[in-house]
């Protein structure tokens, strides 16, 4: 029998809560006094309450813990193990910032609250703002953004602005290098922009070159990453700073993964004019599974008054919102970000200060060059250079073997690790790219590069045995392209008297 679970078509009986229990089982908890006091038809209009009960399963409280127990132990996160992928930093999310996001004073707050009352929430936002700034070398920031590409639109649409309001309507548009990540291109097409290629030149680095022959009186910016996503510092960055400006440009720096940076180099000091930053990555906020996640902006001081509203602002000892920004782009965001991510964040600074920060980039670096080293000689290294917080592999060796770099990360989940990015960037051919975090430590790399240096064995020895893998997970090979396009999210109770799934 086949069936549907959260978007994967599993083979195999696999029992849901749903059929489970039976009518009249129970669990038990104590009951709060509160808004359940009032009678249901004034919450509720008569004409908006439910005539018959949802078909919901009735199980036992253990029932019900054994179902969500074994769910969580089919799921794969950075307390469960080693996560090295690549460009998404999934470094540990210490447990102080969840401490600290849970306190009443920020969880329970509401945001039409009167600012009197949420002066503690402001001023974090308000100090947070600063903080970036300082890490980014730019003048001010907004928090508001829900994700990185949801950063790169805004830092886009207040590009758009910067433009217009010079009367340079022609500028439309932005070029990309082959190694960005592809949120780069999709932000620009989704702001209007016509995306503009530039390539790579032997090193990995931008071909400073051709670079310089696309830009022109069309050209709005340009998009970076540094490192880029090969994991390698662009050299050239000051020229390349000079080569857009000339033109008219500006800079944008896609800062999604800073670990390489923080407190060493800062994107302002390099020519960007507008960055924006993952909490969720860089600053230990939790992502995965689609779950909140912020891409503050920060902006050179002239872009300042493009940034939406509202801005936090200080007047003597209290904080305000400023919603009175003629030159606004809007608002991108309902409210001012997700606020729980911001105080994991801004706890995430205070603890580490500047020269925790500073040892953040330092390990992270070094973590990378070890792995780096150690899995030179195994796998071909396309950028043979020293690396910064993470690095591209190839399996084109493996490949001549008959086995794809598909088959080594599937492989890997076997070993009870989770795969790195792979097939990106797009330049390298059976890319491996593998981001190991500051917060591994050198037992968890050195078992890493033993479980990779047993599969190119395995390779050598047995490829079906990797080529067939994983064999020891909850679901072998799922189908992603079918759960990409026909996802399968809800449970249907079965019809009475129908056969079927
Ligand atoms: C993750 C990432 C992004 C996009 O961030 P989201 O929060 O997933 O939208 C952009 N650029 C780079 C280099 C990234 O690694």
């Amino acid at each position: 029998m086949t069936r549907a679970i959260s978007g994967y078509h599993l083979e195999g009986s696999v029992p849901l809560i749903f059929e489970k229990g039976a009518p009249g089982r129970r669990g038990y908890r104590l009951r709060e006094r509160a808004v359940d006091e009032l009678p249901l038809d004034e919450l509720t209009p008569p004409e908006h309450q439910r005539q018959q009960d949802a078909p919901l399963p009735e199980v036992s409280e253990l029932e019900a813990v054994r179902h969500f127990i074994a769910l969580s132990r089919r799921n794969y996160g950075v307390d469960v193990g080693f996560y090295p992928l690549g460009s998404c930093t999934m470094k540990y999310n210490p447990k102080v910032n969840e401490l600290m996001a849970s306190l009443p004073g920020f969880a329970h707050v509401h945001p039409y609250q009167p600012e009197e009352t949420v002066q503690g929430a402001l001023e974090l936002m308000y100090n947070l703002e600063k903080y970036l700034c300082e890490i980014a070398g730019l003048s001010r920031a907004t928090l508001q953004p829900a994700a990185g590409a949801h950063g790169e639109l805004l830092g886009l649409m207040v590009m758009k602005a910067y433009h217009e309001s010079r009367g340079d309507h022609h500028r439309v548009e932005v070029i990309v290098p082959d190694s960005a990540h592809g949120t780069n291109p999709a932000s620009a097409a989704m702001c209007g922009y016509k995306v503009v290629q530039v390539g790579s030149n032997e090193r990995g680095s931008v071909d400073v070159e051709q670079l310089r022959a696309l830009v022109g009186p069309n050209t709005a910016g340009l998009m970076l990453t540094n490192p880029n996503t090969l994991g390698l510092f662009e050299e050239d960055i000051l020229e390349i700073a000079h080569i857009v400006h000339e033109a008219g440009g500006l800079l944008y720096y896609d800062g999604a993964n800073a670990n390489a940076i923080l407190g060493r180099a800062r994107p302002g000091d390099m020519g960007f004019d507008i960055v924006h930053f993952n909490l969720h990555k860089t600053f230990s906020t939790p992502h995965g599974g689609g779950g909140p996640g912020a891409g503050p902006i920060a902006v050179r001081e002239d872009l300042v008054r493009f940034l939406p509203v509202p801005m936090v602002e200080k007047d003597g000892d209290r904080f305000y919102l400023d919603y009175d920004r003629p030159d606004a782009v809007g608002r991108i965001k309902a409210f001012y970000g997700n606020f729980g991510m911001l105080v994991r964040a801004y706890t995430y600074i205070r603890t580490h200060g500047p020269e925790g920060l500073r040892r953040v980039s330092e390990r992270a670096v070094i973590n990378a060059n070890y792995l780096m080293r150690r899995l030179a000689g195994h796998f071909e290294l396309p950028y043979d250079r020293h690396c910064m917080h993470e690095f591209v592999l190839s399996g084109v060796r493996q490949k001549k073997q008959g086995v794809r770099t598909l088959d080594i990360a599937k492989r890997l989940l076997d070993y009870g690790v989770h795969a790195p990015t792979i097939y990106f960037p797009l330049i390298v051919d059976e890319a491996i790219m593998i981001e190991p975090t500051e917060t591994e430590s050198k037992e968890t790399l050195d078992e890493f590069v033993d479980i990779m240096l047993r599969i190119v064995r395995e390779i050598e020895e047995d490829p079906d045995l990797v080529r067939n893998a994983p064999h020891n997970t909850p679901v072998r090979r799922l189908d992603e392209a079918r759960a990409a396009r026909q996802p399968n999210l809800c449970w249907c109770p079965p019809v009475e008297g129908a056969a079927g799934e």
